[in-house]
């Protein structure tokens, strides 16, 4: 153990880890696995726990920085004041799959000519089999006077497990006054979260009698309030009860805490013009991005995510790499339903090519969105590449197109629970990895 002090939790993985006794592991074994996985977030700890409930016997890792594990699907149900913030939190530690050995450590370059990563800390570990899932970088820093701003005079996003509580507390006081709603330039993870904070916000407004003394609006970059048409009359509905004026291509760019003015370019025919707008509060989705240690490797595409063959999530290179979640560069909606999805397509995969075989099973695209459209209804999006429809359930069960009591069960009771007890467990429900040539 002389050259890798920084294994700080082997302790802990050992005494779950039967195979495995700190007394049997050479010197040389802590930096090199069958299996390397970068990043223990959703899609990390899932594949992980995929992998190993198949094969027992191979050595995996999981690099990882971070403390703490978040359930982000439930910081919009923190920011409409549904979910407890700790509710969406657990320690890592307690989620590393037995069998598998956490590397509390930050990934700083990859070296896919000699099967090797390199961590901050200077640690080089080598792998057979390479999974690369470390998310996406929020760009806070991006919009002009954002940090120093959010967290007071009204300035607060969901994106973050510290901030979402803030909305929620905002939304509660406010009784009347301006609302700003933005959504940046796409990727972004969850792409309907910015307008979920919308409808949570008015529903609450709506249920105190304020709505009507608020003007409530959603500025977005792109050019259309949600990508897959279906769905459109359903959210429309709801815009216009909640009376929401939509301002398209009109980007966020500069926020002023103090003087609560936020500043907009927005696209004026060919030019584009700045727009100050006063506001009471404002709920910003920051840019975001592939982290800087992706798209500057060798391992990014053109847009700096992970190059990945977007059926089998293999590299397109790199034959024994694959990625997954929304760090890779597959045309999904980048979110944690399309991780349940993947992960165990990535598990088989990555088994096949460390037993030097081409990957066995392909990804149709799924991804979900639950749009929580009013407290107690919610238009459930799933659709895959291409923007065709893939509903889980059968239309008189839950009709996706239209606001559901039972999709907001789903939301609000089922899904945390099968994501702790369920995915991360490596408990395949309704998601077993579809073989390639099997329909
Ligand atoms: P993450 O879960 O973000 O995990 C990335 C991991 O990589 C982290 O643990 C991080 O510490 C680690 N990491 C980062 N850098 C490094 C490094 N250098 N070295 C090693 N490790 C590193 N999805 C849905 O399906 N439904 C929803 O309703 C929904 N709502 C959302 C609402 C909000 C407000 C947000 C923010 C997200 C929402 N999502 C939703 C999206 C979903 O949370 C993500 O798509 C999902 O978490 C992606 O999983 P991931 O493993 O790729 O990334």
């Amino acid at each position: 153990m002389t050259d890798s002090p920084k294994i700080t939790k082997l302790s802990e993985t050992i005494s779950v880890f039967p195979q495995i006794h700190t007394e049997d592991i050479p010197s040389s074994a802590s930096s090199r696995y069958n299996i390397v996985v970068v990043g223990g977030g959703s899609a990390g700890i899932a594949t992980a726990a995929s992998m190993l409930k198949r094969n027992r016997n191979i050595s995996l890792a999981i690099v990882d920085p971070s403390d703490n594990h978040y359930y982000q699907p439930g910081w919009t149900m923190v920011g409409g004041g549904i979910f407890s913030p700790e509710v969406t939190r657990r320690k890592e530690k307690d989620l590393i799959p037995h069998g598998a050995l956490w590397i509390q450590s930050s990934v700083s370059s990859f070296n896919p000519e000699s099967n090797s990563i390199l961590t901050s800390d200077g640690q080089e570990i080598t792998y057979d089999v390479l999974i690369v899932c470390p998310g996406i970088k929020l760009n806070w820093s991006a919009i002009d006077g954002l940090p120093e701003a959010l967290g007071k005079n009204g300035v607060t996003s969901n994106y973050s497990y510290d901030f979402a509580p803030y909305t929620c507390r905002l939304v509660n006081e406010m009784t009347s006054g301006r609302a700003l709603f933005t959504q940046p330039p796409m990727p972004i993870k969850c792409a309907g979260a910015p307008q979920k904070a919308m409808y949570l916000s008015c529903t609450k407004w709506e249920r105190a009698g304020v709505l009507n003394n608020i003007d409530v609006q959603f500025h977005n970059n792109g050019a259309v309030l949600f990508g897959v048409s279906e769905y459109m009359p359903a959210l429309m509905q709801y815009i216009e009860r909640y009376n929401a004026h939509l301002n398209f291509t009109s980007n966020l760019v500069a926020v002023d805490g103090e003087r609560k003015v936020a500043t907009f370019e927005q696209k004026d025919g060919d030019s584009t013009k700045r727009v100050e707008v006063e506001f009471d509060m404002i709920h910003v989705v920051p840019p975001q991005s592939a982290p800087d240690f992706v798209s500057t490797s060798p391992l990014a595409a053109e847009n700096g995510f992970v190059d990945v063959d977007p059926a089998t999530l293999q590299h397109v290179k790199y034959e024994n790499i694959f990625s997954l979640g929304d760090a890779c560069s597959a045309p999904n909606a980048k979110t944690m339903a399309a991780v349940r999805k993947q992960a165990p397509i990535v598990a088989v995969n990555a088994l096949a090519a460390l037993e030097g075989k081409s990957p066995v099973a392909d990804y149709d695209g799924y991804g979900s969105c639950p749009l929580t459209v009013e407290r107690g209804k919610v238009v459930l999006a799933e659709f895959g590449y291409g923007g065709k429809l893939l509903p889980s359930f059968p239309t008189w069960l839950i009709d996706g197109t239209k606001p559901s009591r039972l999709s907001w069960l789903l939301k609000d009771t089922i899904l945390p629970p099968v994501y702790w007890h369920g995915m991360l467990k490596g408990r395949e429900w309704m998601v077993k990895p579809h073989l390639i040539g099997a329909d």
